[in-house]
């Protein structure tokens, strides 16, 4: 499989030469030159297989640069019921993505916040940890990973780089605006290759010292800077499993369809669903949902695509997806124009000069319902009487994120075709946002028992100010 830019000016690439890189070239991002069909046939072979066993399959039709072995040993490291440990009581960890069931045969939520930082996140970066490992040791090279992270991100690509001897991990946080949870996860790793830094600003003011760095080419390739963001194909790619692992639970055979709910912020998570759609995955329909941060929302209903500014942006109780833009979203788009290179870089240009595109009263446009999609949004409100809700009729705790999940899964259930399951992603675990979790039900959310302590234990961090120098500063003196 080979791999072009969204902006038709980047030659093709293998997979393992775009694993380390961020933006294509060109500026756009990086999608495959077509999307793998999976026939039918192929479809009854994998409802038995096991997760790593799946992601193998899923992700061989992708990686056309690593022998097979290799490639189904990363998957079997990775996919394991011991990374994958925190789950529900009665789930089975073994399923790495348990589906449980509210509503038997008809409203699930799917449990991708089993592993080790209690977030969807870890179901690709952990992929991505043993990926690097692998891609950088081939080729007898070091990668010092820069980031900046609100909340869940940093912890779970430092827990999937913890240790690994060709990695160093520089992570920017805002400093004081993390959950306590949160800054626990990430200030008590104790391994060498991990390096923490809270900036006294805002997250917006961590981000843009990662584009400063970054944007130095010197400096960037003198210290060999990576990147594990939201836009990393390989992410993308890994997430694209368990839409087929969710589908093969919920249903009994492949004559069958599936719904999904999930809770938006940079279209990763969706993008992988949608990709699933396009490879042939019998998907009924795609229903995205977002927080206050309504900007993929206003989309899908009105056409009109418009990344707010950040002062639009607003702070919510379900922060990771707080978003002004969607950093995926373009991956979608270039899909939605048929594959359209100039169209697409019309449309990002007008983006890039701080406008917006509207694709209302286009062909395009009306392609939507052939995609599946849908969306709605959940406010603060919606939030907290979908988790008292949950808990009250099913005795089952979910995090902010999924429960705007639950909220704008409700809103679309009664339009499904009769028979339909519908899952919604459960991209967080209740432990991580307590303060949500007190405000709606008046307690505190259980925290898994191994985790129990966490808070307690030493932490590690710089505090530093959000002045670039001195973070280039701090780096080059530790790579
Ligand atoms: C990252 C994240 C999201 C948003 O996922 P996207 O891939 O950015 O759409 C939702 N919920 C939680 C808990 C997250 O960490």
């Amino acid at each position: 499989m080979k791999y072009i830019s969204t902006r038709g000016h980047a030659g093709q690439s293998e997979f393992c030469d775009i694993l380390l890189g961020g933006l294509a070239p060109d500026g756009g991002l990086y999608l495959p030159v077509s999307y793998p069909r999976v026939e039918r046939a192929e479809l009854d072979a994998w409802r038995k297989l096991s997760y790593a066993g799946l992601a193998f399959e899923i992700l061989s039709r992708f990686i056309g640069d690593i022998p097979a072995a290799d490639l189904r040993g990363i998957c079997e490291r990775t996919y394991t019921a011991d990374v994958y440990r925190h789950a529900r009581a009665g789930d089975d960890p073994a399923q790495i993505t348990p589906l449980h069931w509210l509503e038997p045969g008809g409203l699930g939520l799917l449990a991708l916040s089993n592993g080790p930082t209690l977030a969807f996140k870890d179901m690709a970066m952990q992929l991505l940890g043993n990926l690097f490992e692998y891609v950088l040791e081939a080729r007898g090279e070091t990668i010092n990973i820069l980031g900046a992270t609100s909340g869940d991100t940093g912890s779970a690509a430092e827990y999937a780089m913890r240790g690994k001897a060709r990695v160093r991990v520089f992570m920017l946080s805002p400093h004081g605006k993390m959950s306590a949870f949160q800054r626990a996860q990430m200030y008590t790793l104790a391994d060498a290759n991990i390096f923490n830094i809270a900036v006294t600003g805002m997250f917006d003011e961590a981000q843009d010292i990662v584009k400063a760095v970054s944007g130095d080419a010197s400096f960037k390739a003198r210290h060999r800077i990576g990147a594990v963001n939201s836009i990393n194909w390989a992410r993308v790619a890994a997430q694209i499993v368990y839409y087929f692992k969710g589908y093969f639970a919920a249903t009994a055979g492949n004559d069958e369809q599936v719904a999904f709910c999930v809770p938006s912020g940079n279209f990763g998570n969706i993008c992988a669903g949608h990709i699933a759609c396009r490879m042939g995955l019998p998907i009924a329909r795609l229903i995205l949902a977002t927080n206050e941060n309504d900007v993929l929302d206003e989309f899908f209903r009105t056409g009109v695509y418009r990344p707010r500014q950040a002062a639009e942006t607003r702070v919510t109780s379900s922060p990771s997806m707080d978003i002004s833009k969607a950093s995926n979203f373009e991956r979608f788009i270039y899909d939605l124009v048929g594959g359209d290179a100039e169209k697409l870089a019309g449309l990002w240009a007008e983006i890039e000069a701080g406008r917006a595109f509207d694709l209302s009263g286009t062909p395009y446009f009306a392609r939507l319902p052939e995609f599946g999609f849908v969306s709605g949004c959940s406010a603060h409100a919606d939030r907290l009487a979908a988790i008292r809700d949950v808990y009250a009729r099913h005795g089952v705790t979910i995090d902010p994120h999924t429960a705007d999940g639950m909220t704008v899964a409700r809103c679309h259930a009664a339009s499904l075709p009769a028979g339909v399951p519908l899952l919604v992603l459960e991209t967080a675990q209740p432990a991580k946002f307590a303060a949500a979790i007190r405000e709606a039900l008046g307690h505190d959310p259980e925290i898994p028992t191994d985790l129990g302590a966490l808070e307690t234990l030493p932490q590690r961090v710089e505090v530093m100010a959000p002045d670039v120098e001195a973070i280039k500063a701090y780096i080059a003196a530790r790579t």
